[in-house]
């Protein structure tokens, strides 16, 4: 398989810092293994940035697996609360992925980054979000509509930096040539619905187009949040 890839992470129009993390940060081409992670910084001050920067650096010069690597990050944060007590409190998601050169895809994640799988024109969403709002959705106390207002859809079930230890999920998938994938933070898929969604990876816009129409879309819904992406596109 070959992988071609772009990635953006965006400010946003309201926040004034970016505590989103983006690998790679360049766009590129390769047969693989390619690795790719967003991870989504939060706590008081610079925390959210140092997390998120944290657990992306330890993630991507960890050898093993997705899982591995996203239990590194965990390790790699606890420790530094427990160096600086300062920083307590801060904490991360982070969603990785690591696309084979026989096709097979790997993701591991905590938190409500996403990755999503576009084949055929129809769009999955591979992770699960650790957030209150998909454990209610999930039970089907509260509709899609209510989720994306919910007064507490910012809440987080489990991210990088809460325990030693952190359970963290396992995807695979095996893609296809055609396949499109994408991994980002909440400042996205918190700013725009699903169709247009689907709309704007569906375009033949290649990776570098796709992931600028992507913030530029956040950004036009309002931008609340930072804005990260990074788009994956798998050909024989
Ligand atoms: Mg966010």
């Amino acid at each position: 398989m070959n992988y071609t890839w772009a990635s953006a992470s965006n400010v946003g129009r309201v926040r004034a810092g970016n505590e989103d993390v983006v690998y790679p940060r360049d766009s590129g081409s390769d047969a693989g293994p390619v690795i790719v992670a967003v991870a989504d910084g939060m706590g008081g001050a610079v925390a959210g940035e140092v997390a998120s920067r944290l657990a992306v650096e330890a993630a991507v010069t960890t050898e093993g697996s997705p899982e591995e690597r996203v239990a590194a990050a965990n390790e790699a944060v606890v420790e530094r609360i427990e160096r600086e007590p300062k920083l307590s409190g801060m904490g991360t998601t982070l969603t990785l992925a690591r696309f084979d050169p026989d096709g097979s895809l790997q993701i591991g994640h905590v938190g409500d980054s996403r990755a999503y799988l576009l084949r055929d024109g129809r769009l999955e969403q591979l992770t699960r979000d650790h957030s209150l709002v998909a454990e209610l959705l999930a039970a089907g106390k509260i509709t899609e509509e209510e989720a994306r207002t919910h007064p507490q859809r910012n809440l987080i079930t489990r991210s990088l930096g809460m325990l030693p230890g952190v359970r963290v999920d396992v995807i695979e998938e095996e893609l296809s040539e055609g396949d499109r994938v994408l991994v980002c933070s909440d400042g996205l898929t918190g700013m725009i619905e699903d169709d247009q969604l689907i709309e704007l990876l569906g375009k033949d816009g290649t990776p570098d187009e796709t992931v600028w129409a992507l913030v530029e879309a956040a950004n036009e819904a309002g931008g609340f949040d930072n804005i990260s992406v990074v788009v994956v596109d798998a050909a024989q």
